[in-house]
């Protein structure tokens, strides 16, 4: 595009309503690199204002049509004053700008009411948006296609580009698009400004030490948790959960609204989990305060659930790992410690098929009859790669079971009716059942899980 072409352009833009520099210079947007609209819109007024004076020394009305309108549309106060010193009046600049109606002059205005908006909430990046209601597309829309311009940008790309820049360097906090803290929404023309918080992530191991306590919050199956006789107004299955005394003191110190759990697979409520612990994530619902000591807290929970469960390993991390830990748990390899139980003593012989049975072994598992309610019915192909006997007493022994993820271990032993082949019961010819299951490891190493 030529000069010219371009200045006409501009032209025509003033000469069909009232536009202030910013929304001038946006709708040349693309060119040139490193300049801010306001600075585009104002270099064409000047250029403008330039080539109508020389005009106006030419011939006086026609140039003075140009510097009016200068005046006028542009709101453009060196137009005014050149009139003025010419002794033309009665010039009357607009109010404000057609495009945007004036919500471009109050750029700063809208920082400030942004950062009272932010505090007391804790973000080390941040992410500025803006909803624009649909009449202001319309008007710059219209305009640009009457005049064919193709070089200008969105109103809300500028919006949130300046009304970010200013905040985030008053603030001194950066810019993230992928995952920032807290995603700041200006409502325009309200200007009206909404906080989405984003969750906090922090990844962990836990171990549970006691028996009958489930690891997530359980809510009462008589009133789904609203309280009633059942639960004795707590709305809960169970007194305390893993969730429960973990997430206390870290809400406490986050002050977030709530809490969602994520753990790598689960353990029967009358199993405990030990070794190095389970790994989980632990998701903060809108934390005000995300700097916080992962060492202090995992003395405090530690206290907190002492006897009860233990929290290892605690550091930040993000929902990629939710959905890592997710997407692991049907194939990390456990090993589990089992104590079970014949109906009648066991012979030598019986033992020593259990002990000289051949590894990996395939164990083909239809869903347990005791989760069918809430599990889909169907055969499960799943790798035992060791199983020991680390002791026997007449009717009892204790087994080690290292196993691919996601076999049911109590049917393992008991063979559920024979839904679970082959079993204990059937490799023993006789009865047997899990009388107590610990979660010995949850094979994930903390290699694996730097993400
Ligand atoms: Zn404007
Ligand atoms: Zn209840």
């Amino acid at each position: 595009m030529t000069i010219s072409k371009l200045l006409k352009k501009a032209e025509q833009v003033l000469a069909r309503c009232p536009v202030c520099d910013w929304c001038l210079g946006r709708q040349f947007a693309s060119l040139g690199y490193g300049l801010s609209n306001r600075m585009r819109g104002n270099a064409f007024k000047i250029l403008l204002l330039l080539a109508s004076t020389e005009t106006y020394l030419k011939s006086r009305k026609r140039g003075n049509i140009r510097l009016k309108q200068l005046a006028e549309h542009g709101m453009f106060l060196p137009a005014l004053q050149f009139l003025e010193k010419e002794g033309i009046t009665g010039c009357a600049p607009a109010k404000h700008c057609s495009i945007c109606l004036g919500i471009m002059e109050r750029l700063d205005e809208i920082a400030n009411l942004t950062i009272q908006k932010l505090k007391g909430w804790e973000a080390t990046s941040i992410l500025l948006g803006s909803k624009i209601s649909a009449d202001f597309v319309e008007r710059e829309e219209q305009m640009r296609s009457e005049l064919q311009i193709e070089t200008g940008e969105p109103l809300k790309a500028e919006l949130n580009r300046e009304i970010g820049k200013i905040v985030t360097d008053l603030l001194n906090i950066p810019v993230d698009f992928k995952s920032p803290d807290i995603v700041v929404v200006v409502k325009i023309p309200s200007l009206t400004v909404e906080l989405q918080v984003n969750s906090l992530f922090i990844y962990g191991r836990y171990r549970k030490l006691i028996r009958g306590i489930p690891q997530t919050k359980w809510p009462c199956r008589e009133c789904l948790g609203k309280g009633c006789t059942r639960c004795e107004g707590t709305g809960k299955m169970y007194p305390e959960s893993v969730e429960e005394l973990i997430a206390a003191p870290l809400l406490e110190v986050t002050q977030g609204k709530g809490v969602k759990f994520h753990g790598a697979g689960r353990e029967d409520i009358d199993a405990c989990m030990l070794g190095v612990g389970r790994p989980f994530v632990l998701e903060i619902l809108t934390p005000r305060r995300r700097n916080i000591d992962l060492e202090e807290i995992t003395e405090t929970i530690n206290r907190y659930a002492q006897g009860k469960v233990e929290v290892n390993k605690l550091r930040f991390t993000n929902k990629e790992m939710v959905k890592f830990l997710k997407g692991s748990s049907a194939t990390t390899e456990k090993t589990y410690k089992a104590i079970a139980q014949t109906e009648k003593p066991l012979l030598p012989e019986e033992l020593q098929k259990l002990e000289t049975i051949p590894m990996p072994l395939e164990i083909r598992q239809r869903t347990p009859q005791r989760v069918l309610h809430r599990r889909a019915d169907r055969v499960r192909r799943k790798q035992i790669y060791e199983l020991k006997v680390t002791s026997k007493d007449k009717d009892k022994i204790i087994l080690l079971i290292r196993c691919q993820g996601g076999l049911y271990i109590k049917e393992f032993i008991s063979g559920d009716d024979n839904r679970t082949t082959p079993s204990i019961t059937e490799i023993l010819g006789k009865p047997t059942k899990c009388i107590q299951l610990d979660v010995i490891d949850v094979n994930l190493p903390e290699e694996e899980l730097q993400l």
